[in-house]
């Protein structure tokens, strides 16, 4: 199967340039360093699936010309992965979206967006959405695409990349559950957070996702949900072969 998979986001929860930074960074002249929140759009068999929606999320719609979707995935209820779920609106007018999560991401959403569920009496302009609780790591058949859970650790969180087909997307890890190793045997690409260079009590260093990488083995592996410390190019140029820093517009295609 082809999987192709759109970077729409791959900034960590400031985004890049971080508001009021002047380091070399956040003023550098070379695109690949404006990150927007992460988030990613897969399109295969016919479908368009979006990963989380981040606070960008409609900059990023209209820059990556998403007009349909079939189905959200949400990593975890982070404000950087979620609170972009107004702008799903327009997909949404002529039938409600699934969106899926774990029990915590579902109960946020009740919690944070409860108008999104109709809880209250607003006249109108709500993304209609019905959310799709699962636990654990059961494949799931999503608009007709088999959908693999991977539970990963987020520092005390534990929350979810996904696997479709040769593809797999762990953003916001800091750790892979002995369990989740044998979800990502087989991979063409893997995307890993990494956050960068020094430790972080939430998320792989830049090291550590690389190692994490190296242990899967995917044929190709892109970082992803990187902080401001990195130039694009400095940072691309100093990893393995196989490792690649991702950057916004990035376009990917896996093919298992
Ligand atoms: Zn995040
Ligand atoms: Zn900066
Ligand atoms: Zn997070």
């Amino acid at each position: 199967m082809t999987v192709d998979v759109t970077f729409l986001g791959t900034g960590t929860s400031h985004g890049v340039p971080v508001i009021g930074c002047s380091c070399p960074v956040c003023t550098s002249s070379d695109p690949r360093d404006q990150r927007y929140r992460s988030s990613i759009l897969i399109q295969t068999e016919g479908r368009d699936i979006l990963v989380d929606t981040g606070p960008e999320f409609r900059l990023q719609a209209i820059r990556a010309g998403i007009k349909r979707l079939d189905a959200v995935l949400y990593t975890h209820d982070h404000a950087d992965h979620l609170h972009g779920i107004d702008d799903l609106r327009v997909f949404t007018h002529v039938a409600t979206l699934p969106v899926y999560g774990n029990r915590r991401l579902v109960d946020c959403i009740a919690d944070r967006f409860g108008y999104v569920l109709g809880r209250c009496e607003f006249a109108g302009g709500l993304p209609h959405v019905e959310t799709h609780l699962f636990e654990g790591s059961e494949p799931m058949d999503i608009a007709g695409v088999e959908v693999q859970p991977v539970p990963i650790r987020h520092g005390d969180l534990t929350i979810n990349g996904y696997r479709i087909g040769p593809f797999a997307y762990l953003t916001d890890c800091s750790g892979i559950p002995e369990a989740s190793w044998g979800l990502l045997e087989d991979l063409d690409i893997l995307v890993i957070g990494a956050l960068r260079r020094a430790p972080h009590p939430t998320h792989f260093s830049i090291g550590q996702a690389v190692e994490a990488a190296l242990r899967v083995g995917a044929r190709q592996t892109y970082l992803t949900h990187l902080s401001h410390d990195e130039l694009h190019g400095t940072l691309e140029a100093s990893l393995p072969d196989s490792v690649h820093v991702a950057y916004d517009t990035l376009h990917v295609r896996a093919i298992g």
